[in-house]
């Protein structure tokens, strides 16, 4: 006999394979999420989609690869979170299976931003979740990666960690998530980015967000996306 939990699962599932891509969500609640994800998204007084959220979300829901460009403000943080969340809560993600996500940042500000809206939406989820950002020692942090399911880090740390960490598996990671991925480039990151890709299996989720469409944009682009979901809101949000 299957426990009730498990209905709920398979049931989510199947509304995220008949959600209809063409189909207007304009609401939280339209969409098929998981019950910490849509508690979390209320108790943040979070109620309807921005522009761009309504174009990756859906996308992203079903495993897609997204290019999304838009401009800051637009909302582009939960444009990925809540796939993260939901792509590894349908997988049933636990402590156990070590990396589900990694999420690049330029700066340790923006990764603080990034993880605090993490925090906040994802807190009735059981997943782990860690910054990597310097600043503390790399002993201190290698300590606690190996037990992170989502990271929120800087490339420089992160590649440091990939080449120093033994402990550090990312075999079983799911989702990799450039934002500010022209900042990214702009920083100077290009040969730091392409080493982490390296690093990470080739069957994933990649989810790419920029404010500008550059040329080192689109040439990342090409390398680290498959047939992506191309989305780009340029009016205000
Ligand atoms: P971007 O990364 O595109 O610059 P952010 O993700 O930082 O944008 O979001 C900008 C602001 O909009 C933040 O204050 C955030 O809380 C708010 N915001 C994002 N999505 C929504 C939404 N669906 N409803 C209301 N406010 C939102
Ligand atoms: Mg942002």
């Amino acid at each position: 006999k299957r426990k009730r939990g498990e209905d709920t699962l398979s049931s989510l599932v199947q509304r995220v394979e008949d959600l209809d891509l063409k189909a207007s969500v304009k609401a939280f609640s339209d969409l098929p999420l998981s019950e910490p994800t849509a508690k979390g998204l209320a108790a943040s007084h979070f109620k309807t989609l921005t522009d761009i959220q309504q174009r990756a979300i859906v996308h992203s829901l079903k495993g897609r690869d997204i290019l999304g460009a838009a401009k800051t403000g637009s909302g582009k943080t939960l444009a990925f979170i809540i796939p993260v969340l939901e792509n590894l809560y349908r997988r049933q993600w636990t402590e156990l299976d070590g990396l589900g996500a990694l999420i690049l940042s330029p700066t340790r500000e923006l990764a603080i931003q990034i993880f605090e809206v993490l925090r906040k939406v994802g807190r009735y989820h059981a997943f782990s979740a860690g910054l990597v950002i310097g600043g503390k020692s790399l002993r201190e942090e290698q300590d606690r990666l190996g037990r992170m399911n989502i990271l929120v880090c800087t490339p420089g740390r992160m590649l440091q960690h990939l080449d120093q960490t033994a402990m550090f598996e990312t075999h079983n990671m799911q989702m990799l998530v450039f934002d500010e991925a022209d900042r990214i480039l702009d920083m100077g990151f290009q040969k730091t980015v392409d080493a982490i890709v390296d690093h990470l299996p080739k069957e994933r989720q990649t989810m790419l967000f920029s404010a500008t469409q550059t040329k080192k944009v689109s040439d990342l682009a090409r390398l680290s996306l498959k047939d992506p979901e191309y989305v780009a809101v340029h009016e205000a949000a």
